[in-house]
């Protein structure tokens, strides 16, 4: 992981790599490559003992054009204000690439939530959801989970920000619980977008899906459901990893068990359908038809990329391939579906949450897995057009320009203010 970059210069290269296939303005390419602001706050919390303790914290509104700013929360330890812009830029072009009427927005905590109590960090989460009281609501900015945070979280600043406002407002947060007013589907959504993905690009490249052989990197919320369901479609997983290590089968083995033992022992290794252990580079670096990398940004850099030998990759994590890495496979010729697509069914189905929340209306699963197949499908569309039309090298490129391409147009339709 060498050629690591600051993740808000890698947006800015992304948005400069595809207006060059777009007829639109300098001055409005500029206002696209930068967050219209970025509240930077320090929260100060009694700790358990009674000593008292500061925290950074940080939300980026990078674009409403398109609706209200859209996007986690993360808790961790390595938050800067710099990722935080990055990633609220992302959310502006993977709501924009799935076409919902959400702009993009991000925001974190630096902390290990590990070193803390619940006590502690209900008292902080809280201490943030006042922070952030005034730009919130389900018509502003609608915060999500990340990294380090769930459901418990999005519930307490659900609930902070009600008792402020005086009101019952479950649409300013989604990632909540269901008895919260959650969405059915939600917990398979990125998994399920990533597959949905992985299989049109198949079917755009004429290959086969069935009897197709897929390696997994990661096996947590997101790679574990897209193994499960690129099974379920006739494709063949022969490996996965996670954090302590890989396993292979030539033959396939069965995701749901492989689960079972992780949930069981913490690590998919040691799997009793596996015939040999693999390093993570190895699942990595597979002759498969299709590589899931589910894990963290930047696990494949240009050294690694030159190993991969997949036909197809489908990111169900966000940045897992370094700008470099980029570069190297779209030199082998490698399919690469870009994360703001691969993995835009996460936000969608926040979206689908948004929607019945202020509806107060709410759908089975089957209805959310339909409405996410549909979006899904258009969007894969949408790229292939452009990425033919233009000619393109890169799919990641083809999404970019659909998606900046969307944002400019509700930008200047808007017009100007005096
Ligand atoms: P998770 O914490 O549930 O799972 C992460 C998995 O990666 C774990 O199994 C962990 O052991 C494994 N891992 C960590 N380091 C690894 C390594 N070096 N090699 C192999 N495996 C490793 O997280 P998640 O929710 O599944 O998210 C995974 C990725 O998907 C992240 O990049 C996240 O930003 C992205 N994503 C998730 C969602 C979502 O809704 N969950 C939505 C959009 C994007």
């Amino acid at each position: 992981m060498s050629d690591e970059a600051n993740p808000f210069e890698s947006l800015q290269s992304q948005i400069d790599d595809a207006a060059a296939y777009l007829d639109i303005g300098d001055d409005v390419i500029e206002r696209l490559k930068h967050p219209e602001r970025v509240l930077e706050t320090n929260l100060t919390i009694e700790r358990d003992d009674g000593d008292l303790e500061r925290f950074e914290a940080f939300r980026s509104q990078f674009n409403g054009d398109r609706g209200p700013y859209k996007g986690g929360i993360r808790y961790h330890p390595q938050v800067s204000r710099d990722e935080v812009k990055a990633l609220s830029g992302w959310m502006t072009y993977k709501t924009a690439i799935v076409d919902i009427p959400l702009g993009g927005g991000k925001g974190g905590i630096v902390i290990d939530p590990d070193d803390y109590s619940e006590a502690e960090l209900e008292r902080l989460t809280r201490s943030f959801a006042k922070e952030l009281r005034p730009l919130i609501g389900e018509d502003r900015d609608v915060p999500a989970p990340d990294v380090n945070t769930g459901q418990r979280e999005m519930n307490w600043i659900k609930d902070t920000y009600e008792t402020l406002e005086n009101t019952t407002e479950p649409g300013v947060i989604t990632g909540k619980a269901l008895d919260s007013g959650g969405s059915e589907g939600r917990v398979e959504a990125t998994g399920r977008s990533t597959v949905i993905a992985a299989r049109e690009a198949f079917d755009y490249l004429d290959k086969d899906l069935e009897g197709a052989t897929v390696a997994v990197q990661g096996y947590g919320n997101a790679g574990w459901t897209a193994a499960k369901l690129i099974d379920e479609m006739g494709a063949t997983v022969v490996a996965a990893s996670d954090s302590s290590g890989g396993i292979y089968n030539a033959d396939g083995f069965d995701p749901v068990a492989a689960k079972e033992h992780k949930n069981e022992t913490g690590s998919v290794v040691g799997f009793a359908g596996s015939e040999a252990e693999l390093t993570n580079d190895d699942v990595l670096t597979l002759d498969v038809d299709l590589l899931i990398p589910a894990a963290l940004e930047n696990a494949i850099d240009a050294d690694l990329a030159e190993a991969v030998e997949a036909d197809v990759i489908s990111e169900a994590a966000n940045g897992p391939l370094t700008p470099a890495a980029d570069e190297v496979l779209e030199g082998k010729d490698v399919f690469v579906v870009p994360d703001i697509l691969a993995n835009a069914g996460g936000v969608t189905v926040s979206y689908f949450e948004w929607v019945q929340n202020r509806q107060r209306f709410y759908w089975d699963e089957e209805r959310v897995n339909e409405e996410l197949e549909a979006i899904i499908v258009d969007a894969f569309d949408a790229l292939v057009e452009t990425y033919e039309r233009h000619d393109l090298e890169n799919p990641r490129t083809a999404a970019y320009v659909v998606a900046i391409q969307r944002v400019a147009d509700a930008f200047e339709e808007a017009g100007s203010w005096p």
